[in-house]
């Protein structure tokens, strides 16, 4: 197939790739892209856009964030069915923000870019796609996501089982499992949600846990007709309740970053929604977590403690010590016979691309710059690696608030960094490697004295203990450091060519 060429090539169409998609098409004159949108072409490997909320599809997936703050600033949804919304309903909301934005010409789905070599000589990122197609593009944009790489558990003997295997995130509608006995490995925020929707059709059901999770009660439920009514005919309502949901979310923050010990609080509500939930003292004691809560992520759930004190689910505490043909050994060694076995087991946090996929000048592999412990400059670009901004990138993840006012503010900073380079004609723009360097060693001086370094293992940390995911502070604060750019901490070139 013939080469192609774009000005910007984005990487994943999900809610990031979504929102800087309608940002370039808002922005075409500014930025000096074709009016037709030809400037610009999103890659999917997936048939279809969503991202996370397109391949999580395990029976419960829901979003843990109230739904009026689980949407982008400016494409609120006056009729949320609940008040945290179930994983179709969000799939149908970013479908209809695409259709109503006129997303759709630049996305080539079912196209996952397999490589990213940087020319020197052209000042250009050669891409490579999985379906064989070459691309060229001036800029690129990596919209992939923290948590799209799915991680086996480390369990011998995984690849001995006989029966269907599924991972949360690759779940397979067509496997039978009503009547079967079902095995979970993980009790993370997938495996919560996922376990009651099993406890209802599995013959058997059982959960093994390596930490016991802290969990809140989840104020769900369906919103009134009239509540939807009003908040579609009242946009400052609606505003101002998306308001008080943010400040009421973002205020915990304090409590992440700055005042740990503040924590306890919540400590208690979730040790009082286990004493109500799980009657059985032995059985309540395998699922008293023993660390500070908030190290972990906030679990939010209603339905989960129950499902466990059904007659036909048995939780496993202490984990799985292997996996055989046909069930998983307990930490006793016991085995426990499975005909299905779930993996609720997380993801590559802390390794989002693989090595071998993106290439810098020299032929500098990203992933193997990034080791274990990625870092960038604002979360957004990484010196030594020019006209390559990352959305969702290291250090922009969060524990307490909607992810989406993330995005929104890095998707505003990366369009000033493009309109510079429109506005000044220029071939490649870098991070300065010192400009990197301060941010970091700030950023992990932060992170140092937060709940999340207060000593227990999680996605959020790399091997040696730093943690390269999680923002230290407000939405607030992160969008007002990205709303201005600092021009020398960049390195430029000029000289462009068309
Ligand atoms: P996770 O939080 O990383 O949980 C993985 C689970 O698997 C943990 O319980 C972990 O135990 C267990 N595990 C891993 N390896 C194991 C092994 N070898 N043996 C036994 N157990 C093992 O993954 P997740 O539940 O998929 O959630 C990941 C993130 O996705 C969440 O934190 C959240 O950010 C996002 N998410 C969001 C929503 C939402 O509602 N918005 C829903 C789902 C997921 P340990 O705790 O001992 O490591």
């Amino acid at each position: 197939m013939a080469e192609t060429h774009s000005e910007i090539a984005i990487l994943g169409a999900g809610f990031s790739g979504l929102a800087m998609a309608i940002a370039l098409r808002r922005s075409t004159v500014s930025l000096g892209l074709p009016a037709d949108g030809s400037g610009v072409v999103v890659f999917e490997r997936e048939p279809r856009i969503g991202g996370t909320w397109a391949v999580n599809r395990y029976p419960g997936c829901a979003c843990d964030v109230p739904s009026h703050l689980y949407s982008l600033s400016y494409a609120p949804k006056p009729d949320w069915s609940r008040a945290y919304a179930p994983q179709p309903e969000i799939l149908r909301y970013i479908d209809d923000v695409a259709r109503q934005h006129g997303v759709g010409p630049e996305l080539r789905l079912g196209s996952g870019v397999a490589s990213a070599r940087y020319d020197e000589a052209s000042g250009r990122w050669r891409l490579c796609t999985d379906q064989g197609d070459e691309h060229t593009a001036r800029v690129i944009i990596s919209a992939v996501g923290g948590l799209s790489r799915p991680k086996l558990p480390e369990i011998p003997g995984l690849e001995r089982f006989q029966g269907p295997v599924l991972h949360t995130a690759r779940w397979d509608n067509a496997v039978v499992l009503s009547g079967q006995r079902v095995a979970v490995i993980g009790t993370g925020a997938s495996a919560i949600q996922l376990v009651p929707q099993l406890a209802r059709v599995a013959g058997h059901l059982d959960v093994f846990q390596r930490t016991p999770p802290w969990i809140v009660p989840r104020p769900d439920g369906p919103i009134a007709p009239w509540s939807q009514r009003t908040m579609a005919r009242w946009p400052l309502l609606r505003r101002l309740r998306r308001e008080a949901l943010r400040w009421s979310m973002d205020i915990r923050s304090l409590a992440f970053v700055h005042l740990p010990w503040l924590m306890g609080v919540a400590e208690w509500e979730a040790l009082r929604h286990l004493r109500r939930q799980v009657p059985d003292p032995a059985l309540r004691r395998a699922l008293t977590p023993s660390y500070r809560i908030g190290c972990k992520r906030i679990l939010v759930a209603d339905d989960y403690y129950p499902a466990l004190c059904q007659p036909n689910v048995a939780l496993r505490a202490g984990g799985a010590s292997a996996i055989e043909a046909d069930g998983v050994r307990d930490r006793d060694g016991v085995l426990h016979k499975a005909d299905v076995l779930v993996l609720a087991t997380g993801f590559e946090a802390t390794r989002p691309l693989p090595e071998g996929v993106v290439f810098g000048p020299g032929g500098r592999d990203l992933a193997r710059h990034f080791g274990d412990c990625p870092s960038a400059y604002l979360g957004t670009a990484v010196a030594g690696f020019p006209n390559l901004f990352f959305l969702v990138g290291p250090n922009t993840g969060l524990g307490h608030s909607s992810m989406l006012l993330m995005i929104e503010a890095q998707v505003g900073y990366v369009t000033q960094l493009l309109r510079w380079m429109h506005d000044d004609g220029l071939r490649t723009l870098a991070v300065r490697a010192d400009a990197e360097a301060r941010y970091n060693a700030d950023l992990q001086e932060r992170l140092r004295r937060t709940v999340w370094g207060s000593g227990c293992q999680s996605w959020y940390l790399s091997a040696d203990g730093r943690n390269p995911t999680l923002w230290p502070g407000s939405t607030f604060g992160f969008e007002r450091l990205l709303a201005t750019l600092r021009r020398p901490d960049f390195v430029v070139e000029t000289g462009r060519d068309g």
